[in-house]
């Protein structure tokens, strides 16, 4: 496994690579989520890149940046055991030199959800991968499901500027307690994760209150923010239910498909997870449909 820390040097890497490309792009910190998109990249791929870049764009003032985990050497090891090829490991300075001064900023879907929550954060994630993506070149990129928000930006962003790649989303990797797996599980407190699957059991009384027949989304809303409010540690931040394809708010009772999402505060640390409903629809074939990009 090649590792990578310039730009220079990734790019006459990247000149000798023929063939399909899978890149999975990742802050670090690995855990088995990220494990399983690069398996899905090994299995689909001849190449698989990666890249490991904490990126401070994305992070506002108040946010954890400094603080974010970082652990560069076990993680190569994870990616040298699952067969990646090559790992792109930029500092900082290398992707934004001082001089630096163009941004992506995708409209509208951008706006509501994580990014009413953390302002500039999607600036900052499609700025980033669109340059990653002109760097690695995917055939094919995965990602999570976890941030079903940042896929549909990033499809957005692929499909108004004609990126030559397929945005995939792959189902959210969980513990065996239902915890949407995370970097950011490693802040909680042993009492905090303990408390934490709530927000998977919200999703699933949600999930069965729309099976029984209910379509109306405040109804649906309401049935996992009662499940939060029963956990005394867990603070509802938001729990919304948008059109999947479009992110706009739905507001009255429809068959169509929707995006059920929720940020919960456990302590210091903010937890995202979503599914789609009818929850029969999270798989990779559906997800694709509804957040990812189709073929180019
Ligand atoms: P991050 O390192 O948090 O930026 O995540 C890198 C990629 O892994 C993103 O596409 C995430 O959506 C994805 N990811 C993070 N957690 C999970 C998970 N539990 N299951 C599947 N994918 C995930």
């Amino acid at each position: 496994m090649q590792v990578l820390n310039t730009i220079a040097d990734f790019k006459q890497y990247r000149r000798g690579v023929s063939g399909s490309v899978g890149v999975v792009l990742t802050m670090g910190a690995l855990h088995a989520g990220h494990l399983e998109l690069v398996k899905t990249a090994r299995a689909e791929n001849q190449t698989v890149i990666t890249t490991i870049f904490v990126n401070p764009l994305q992070f506002s003032a108040n946010e954890d940046f400094a603080a974010y985990p970082r652990r560069i050497e076990p993680d190569l090891q994870l990616f040298r055991d699952a067969g990646v090829d090559a790992v792109f490991l930029p500092k900082p300075e290398e992707i934004y030199p001082e001089d630096f001064s163009t941004y992506i900023h995708v409209e509208e879907v951008s706006l509501g959800l994580e990014g009413e929550r953390r302002p500039g954060h999607f600036r900052g994630v499609a700025t980033v991968v669109a340059k990653l993506f002109h760097l690695t070149q995917p055939t094919r990129s995965y990602f999570g499901q976890k941030d079903a928000q940042q896929v549909v930006v990033l499809r957005q962003m692929v499909r108004d500027l004609a990126f030559p790649l397929e945005v995939i989303p792959l189902p959210t990797f969980r513990e065996t307690d239902g915890l949407a797996m995370s970097s950011r599980n490693q802040y909680l407190t042993p009492e905090e994760r303990l408390a934490a699957p709530i927000i998977w059991q919200a999703i699933k009384a949600a999930a069965s209150v729309y099976e029984a027949g209910e379509r109306d989304p405040n109804i649906l809303r309401a049935s996992a923010a009662e499940v939060i409010h029963t956990e005394p540690l867990a603070q509802l931040d938001y729990v919304a239910i948008n059109d999947p394809k479009t992110l706009r708010g739905i507001l009255e009772p429809t068959d169509q498909p929707m995006l059920l999402s929720m940020t919960v505060k456990l302590g210091k640390t903010y937890l995202l997870d979503n599914s789609l409903l009818p929850f029969h629809l999270n798989n990779r074939e559906n997800l694709t449909q509804f957040l990812g990009s189709p073929s180019f």
